[in-house]
């Protein structure tokens, strides 16, 4: 049985980058009916944070990955394996695979005369009985990863150092625990960013020393922005959790993070989970970076919230729209909204000027709004509202009437009307939003913008 596993370090906010892996192990487990292991790496106890880990854990259900599906396993916490850690590193030792080194960086840098060349195996033969624990790697050939992205990658064994695999104090370190919970957990395949590829060139060397075949492995691309840079989290928008809370849509960032680096293979981009996971397969990813192309994801997003049933749509709006406003009157307006938004938050500018006691008011939409002949057109307006027919269409022709009069096509006529009634320059049709509005309250406002110019 396939057995893949994610194994987040909660130092920080959960990266795209980490969802887009966690996303391939889950299409991989899912399509072979195999199992996915959550295993949180908090062994990093300074830079571990308790609702990191909550977050991580939160925004994966969001993503569709969680125990609500048997492919799920865990989560685990890579904490509570340390004995086996150490019980991995002290049979190394015994087997003479290891051995304990007191250097200094200094010391050894003295030796070697550059702080570049790594550890020079000083203390392989001394026999000693404390000290740093040393992984001994084969003085020649080459270590291979065969990865099912990158193809055979070849490691010198002399340009491979004698790593450390436990502090002084006892404390093994992430390279050998990652491969110590691997093996202990049945993994099959280790599926993971790029980062990576050189603790796989030495988990490859510590896998068959403590007993056990090396994992399939594939390395992801890395992530790059518009400049073709790495995504990173201080110059990039790189939390899942923040796209949540902007309103992206769970299958729309789903559907998005599983184009970076693998395609179905036609030409079709849109496309569900169920469609897409069976498809999935390891040896199509591609090797070259993956662009993280906001606007498209965004274009990506449009598409999913066009795609939903208008009562869905309102439901999923709820949460950015005010509590104390009236949904039966949202719905109204909603239909009208939901072909225009990109993500969910936008809907509050959007509709909000039905639920204000008065529009939002901002300098700048209001001066934009009122270039043309606004008095004019206001108040000419003003006076067809009292007596028109209180529908979309006649409240259109009314304007259109007033523009003529005053030398102004519909698009500028409307211009001081959308301001004085929504206080913004862009939003919804026009005329559908003062019906909805009503005969009264779109009368009050006009004579407030008016008071005000
Ligand atoms: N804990 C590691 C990280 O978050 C992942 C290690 C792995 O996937 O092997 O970068």
């Amino acid at each position: 049985m396939i057995r893949v596993r994610f194994a987040p370090s909660p130092t920080g906010m959960f990266h795209v980058g980490g969802a887009r892996s966690a996303l391939f192990n889950w299409a991989l487990a899912e399509r072979e009916g195999g199992r996915f292991v959550l295993r949180v790496e908090d062994t990093d106890a300074a830079r571990n944070r308790p609702e990191w880990t909550e977050g991580i854990i939160s925004a994966l259900a969001w993503i569709g990955i969680n125990g609500e599906n048997p492919v799920f396993e865990g989560p685990y916490f890579q904490s509570a394996n340390e004995p086996q850690h150490r019980e991995a590193v002290a049979k190394l030792l015994a087997d003479g695979k290891a051995y304990f080194c007191d250097c200094t960086r200094e010391q050894v840098q003295a030796r070697t005369g550059s702080e570049h060349k790594g550890y020079d195996g000083h203390c392989r033969d001394r026999g000693l009985s404390a000290g740093a624990v040393r992984f001994r790697t084969p003085d020649e050939g080459v270590v291979v990863v065969d990865d099912v992205v990158r193809g055979r990658v070849e490691f010198p064994n002399d340009a491979q150092e004698d790593f450390v695999i436990a502090r002084g104090d006892g404390s093994p370190l992430y390279v050998l625990a990652n491969a110590v919970d691997d093996i202990t957990q049945a993994i099959t395949h280790v599926i993971r960013g790029e980062e990576h590829l050189s603790n796989a060139a030495r988990q490859q060397l510590l896998w068959p020393a403590l007993g056990a075949t090396p994992p399939v492995w594939a390395h992801l691309p890395v992530i790059v922005n518009e400049q073709r840079k790495k995504l990173s989290k201080r110059r990039d928008k790189v939390a899942l959790e923040s796209y949540r809370d902007e309103g992206y849509l769970a299958e729309a960032m789903v559907n998005y993070l599983m184009l970076l680096g693998w395609g179905p293979g036609d030409d079709r981009e849109i496309m569900p989970w169920s469609e897409m996971m069976p498809l999935f397969r390891l040896e199509d990813v591609i090797p070259s970076s993956a662009f993280f192309d906001e606007k498209k994801l965004r274009a990506f997003n449009g598409e999913y919230i066009r795609a939903l049933p208008p009562e869905e749509f309102i439901a999923r709006c709820a949460s950015y729209l005010d509590p104390s406003w009236d949904l039966e009157v949202f719905a109204k307006v909603a239909g009208l909204a939901q072909t225009r938004v990109a993500v969910l938050s936008e809907i509050t500018a959007n509709v909000d000027f039905l639920f204000l006691p008065e529009p939002v008011f901002d300098q700048a939409s209001w001066d934009k709004g009122m270039k043309n002949s606004p008095k004019e057109i206001l108040t000419g307006y003003l006076a067809r509202l009292e007596t028109v027919s209180f529908d979309p269409e006649s409240l259109k022709t009314a304007l259109e009437e007033v523009g003529t009069e005053h030398g102004l096509k519909l698009g500028k006529a409307q211009a001081p009307v959308r301001v004085a009634v929504t206080g913004r320059t862009v939003g919804l049709p026009l005329f559908e939003s003062i019906e909805v509005l009503g005969r009264e309250r779109t009368i009050d406002r006009i004579r407030t913008a008016l008071a005000k110019l």
